[in-house]
């Protein structure tokens, strides 16, 4: 049995990792749970699954959690505190991180230097924290296993020991306005951007997504789990979202991985990784695919991309200034306090105003990320509508 924690298990990828779980009875051991405010689901997760501990990290929701809370033994833990001392407290094979946004990114480095396995979701932290990320990992020797449908992709196109990886081909939907003029973007409202066209996520990386922030968060993501350069990672644009990405080597041969727009697909392979398992869940039918396209992406509409790929070369701190900055602006849009253009324009204004450093530690990531949030409150004050 795989003891598992899963680190929001509220959320959109949270309650996916349940049904993979449970399409594998006897295989894996529910031990921590931990949601930040829909308690409620979270007390019917843990009568479901029966873990020993579950954190909620909202102060009130854990009130009203410990309100209702008749499980026997059960151990109750408190905020983002309660989270670090659960990862120490409880034996673990494995923890899935898919808390939404920077933060994910504490737990994330407390799992990893305590050497247990990592199925992440989070991509913000590898943005964020990239460097502390693989200075955690190469301490430990935990393994890192991408949840994102397109590193997983990639991941599992990866030949171990190949000398001729020549690029990675990084897909993406383009996600609801892709064949919107830019003009019509500027009066897009939260209800227009949060359907996204192929698959059902969270919140904010469906705003992510419509910006195409999601994508260039995900190209520096990808230069941290694979160590490709960004000259050598093209993005896609691929409607269909049937090949969730590629993988080019040097003898002209494209490695690929194929199939539904599922996220419970990618979450199995890191879970049951290194083996690939049957499941029961919808498979691919090629003969009802009207055919698979493939477009430049519009990086003048989307400036959101360039934006990231500037800020990856850059390095240092700048990535986690984009995503300190980038989590703010979606906020305000979807309280429309700012305009969907305004969300590139003020991520580039906060990084514009940044001086990359090295980042040391946890506290300085902190330190930093706080600076770009504040700008960005500045940037919304000054913009609102
Ligand atoms: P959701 O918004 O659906 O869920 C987020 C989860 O994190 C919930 O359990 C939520 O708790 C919890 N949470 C939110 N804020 C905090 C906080 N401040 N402290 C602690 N916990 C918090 O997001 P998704 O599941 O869509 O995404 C999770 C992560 O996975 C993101 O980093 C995203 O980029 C990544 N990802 C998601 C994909 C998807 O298909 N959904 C695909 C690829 C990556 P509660 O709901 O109880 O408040
Ligand atoms: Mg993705």
């Amino acid at each position: 049995m795989k003891r598992l924690a899963i680190l929001g298990s509220t959320g959109s990828i949270g309650t996916q990792t349940l049904q993979v779980v449970e399409a594998f009875p006897g295989r894996f051991e529910i031990v921590l749970l931990a949601g930040n405010r829909n308690w409620q689901l979270l007390l019917q997760q843990a009568k479901k699954y029966h873990p020993a501990c579950v954190v909620v990290t909202d102060t009130a929701a854990y009130e009203n959690f410990q309100r209702e809370n008749r499980e026997q033994g059960l151990v109750v833990l408190c905020g983002m505190q309660g989270v670090l001392q659960a990862l120490e407290q409880f034996p673990l094979d494995m923890m899935v991180g898919a808390m939404s946004g920077a933060a994910g990114i504490e737990p994330t480095l407390k799992a990893l230097e305590l050497g247990i396995d990592l199925a992440l979701a989070n991509k913000e932290t590898l943005v964020s924290g990239g460097g502390l990320v693989r200075k955690a990992q190469t301490k430990s020797g935990a393994a890192i296993l991408p949840v994102d449908s397109e590193h997983s992709a990639i991941y599992q196109c990866i030949e171990p020991n190949s000398k001729c990886l020549h690029k990675i081909l990084l897909t993406a939907s383009g996600g609801p306005f892709r064949t919107w003029e830019k003009e019509a973007l500027y009066a897009v409202t939260p209800a227009q951007a949060l359907k996204h066209p192929n698959w059902s996520m969270g919140r904010k990386i469906t705003i992510d997504s419509a910006t195409l922030m999601n994508k260039g968060l995900e190209v520096i993501e990808a230069n941290w789990l694979f160590g490709v350069d960004y000259d050598h990672i093209q993005v896609l644009i691929h409607p269909q979202s049937v090949i969730h990405s590629m993988v080019e080597y040097g003898d002209g041969s494209v490695l690929g991985h194929l199939g539904p727009a599922d996220m419970r697909i990618p979450i199995q392979y890191a879970l049951t990784w290194p083996e690939r398992r049957s499941n029961p869940f919808p498979k691919l039918d090629f003969t009802q695919l009207a055919g698979l396209e493939f477009f430049v992406p519009d990086l003048e509409k989307f400036p959101a991309l360039a934006l990231a790929y500037a800020v990856g070369r850059v390095g240092k701190s700048a990535p986690a200034v984009l995503n300190g900055a980038n989590e703010i602006a979606v906020a305000a849009f979807l309280k429309e306090e700012i305009g969907f253009m305004d969300i590139p324009a003020l991520v580039a204004w906060v990084v514009e105003r940044h001086v990359p450093v090295e980042i040391e530690n946890f506290a300085h990531l902190l330190e930093i990320d706080q600076w770009a949030r504040g700008q960005a409150q500045e940037f919304v004050k000054q913009h609102q509508r």
